[in-house]
């Protein structure tokens, strides 16, 4: 990091989107005294944006599976953020476990990953009564946590006005009609703007049943994608999440049969399940699937989330809020024009 020129002290500030990044970026701008104006195109139900579609899951360690170290650094560092702005976020860890076939990728997965507990059947059912005798081990990383992004995204929107920032739904602006500082948090929508976006598509459903109680995120290893089962409260999971090169919208018959196997296999009685709902978002993601902060003189783009929108946002912002406070250059996601 190196300190730059910063384009001014507190100021005007507008940030289109009110998705996981623009809400962060919102609530920290906010609370440090810039007068802070969230536009969102869609209504508060938030249901164009790729966050009302996801896991919710602040799992830096389990990602560092397949993410470079940048994601780590940065997720461990939101995870104290989320529990400075929230402190109801669950963190009750996140456990690994894999059908007795896969057990070549299990190992692999617990030698990529790190600060987690190797369990054998007994502590897997003490940590997860209902998975008892299913799985013959698993891996505990217990300082993970997740939230609900359907519940929290209403908590951060109702926290950024209670630190004095406006929130205007049903507002679609161009970064041009913008006066101030624009920080602009669209999405794949900005691709007007970063050509070299594309959505990467990630399928999930939510099933509802009394017969299965889950206390955390299980995962549950697969060959092609991280499959896994997050509970809800009120006896609902979502089960998550697939990820295709792919725009299209919806859930193929493939991805649900794979989605729902699953579930089986972390427990039977989810087989009786009620499904509440399928649904499909598109990550927004760059060539190297980095988060990236762009830099312009009076415009500041923050994209590129990919699967990392929940861990990563709340450190994004802090870095966005120390570059235009203090014109801190964090050289690993800022890219300055
Ligand atoms: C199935 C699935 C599971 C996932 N699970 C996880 C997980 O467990 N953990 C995790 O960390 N991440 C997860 N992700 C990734 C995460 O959802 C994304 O990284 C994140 O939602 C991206 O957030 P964003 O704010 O950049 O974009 P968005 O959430 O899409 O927000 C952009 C907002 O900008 C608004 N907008 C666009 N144009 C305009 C305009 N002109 N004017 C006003 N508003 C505008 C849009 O309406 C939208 O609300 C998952 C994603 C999917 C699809």
């Amino acid at each position: 990091m190196y300190q730059n020129k910063a384009p001014s002290g507190e100021s005007a500030v507008s940030i289109i989107g009110a998705g996981i990044a623009g809400a962060w970026h919102a609530l920290l701008f906010a609370q440090a005294g810039h007068a802070v104006t969230l536009h969102e195109r869609s209504d508060a139900a938030m249901t164009q944006s790729t966050s009302h579609w996801a896991g919710g899951m602040l799992a830096p360690w389990c990602e560092a599976e397949t993410s470079e170290p940048v994601i780590s650094r940065l997720g461990i560092r939101a995870l104290d953020l989320w529990r400075q702005h929230f402190s109801q976020t669950p963190f009750n860890g996140s456990l690994v476990v894999a059908h007795a076939r896969d057990r070549a990728d299990f190992e692999r997965f617990a030698r990529l990953t790190t600060n987690h507990r190797r369990l054998d059947a007994r502590e897997v059912g003490e940590l997860e009564p209902a998975l008892e005798g299913r799985f013959r081990e698993g891996l505990f990383y217990p300082e993970e946590g997740h939230v609900e992004p359907r519940r929290v995204l209403p908590q951060l929107h109702a926290a950024i006005a209670k630190a004095g920032g406006v929130i205007q739904f049903n507002s679609d602006v161009k970064l041009d009609d913008l006066e101030g500082i624009v920080i602009d948090c669209r999405g794949l929508s900005a691709r007007d703007a970063q050509g070299e976006l594309r959505g990467v598509k990630g399928e999930m459903i939510v099933v509802e049943t009394a017969e299965v109680e889950l206390a955390r995120p299980v995962r549950l290893i697969h060959p092609r994608f991280p499959l896994y089962v997050i509970p809800r409260g009120d006896g609902r999971f979502m089960l998550g999440a697939t990820s295709i090169e792919s725009e299209d919208t919806g859930v193929s018959v493939r991805s649900a049969l794979e989605l729902l196997g699953a579930a089986y296999v972390v427990h039977p009685a989810f087989g009786e399940a009620r499904i509440i709902e399928f649904g499909s978002g598109l990550r927004p993601a760059f060539p190297d699937n980095l988060p990236r902060i762009a830099i312009e003189p009076e415009r500041i783009a923050v994209n590129g989330l990919y699967r990392h929108g929940f861990l990563l946002a709340p450190a994004l912002a802090e870095l966005t809020l120390a570059y235009v406070e203090r014109g801190v250059i964090d050289n690993e996601v800022m890219r300055c024009a």
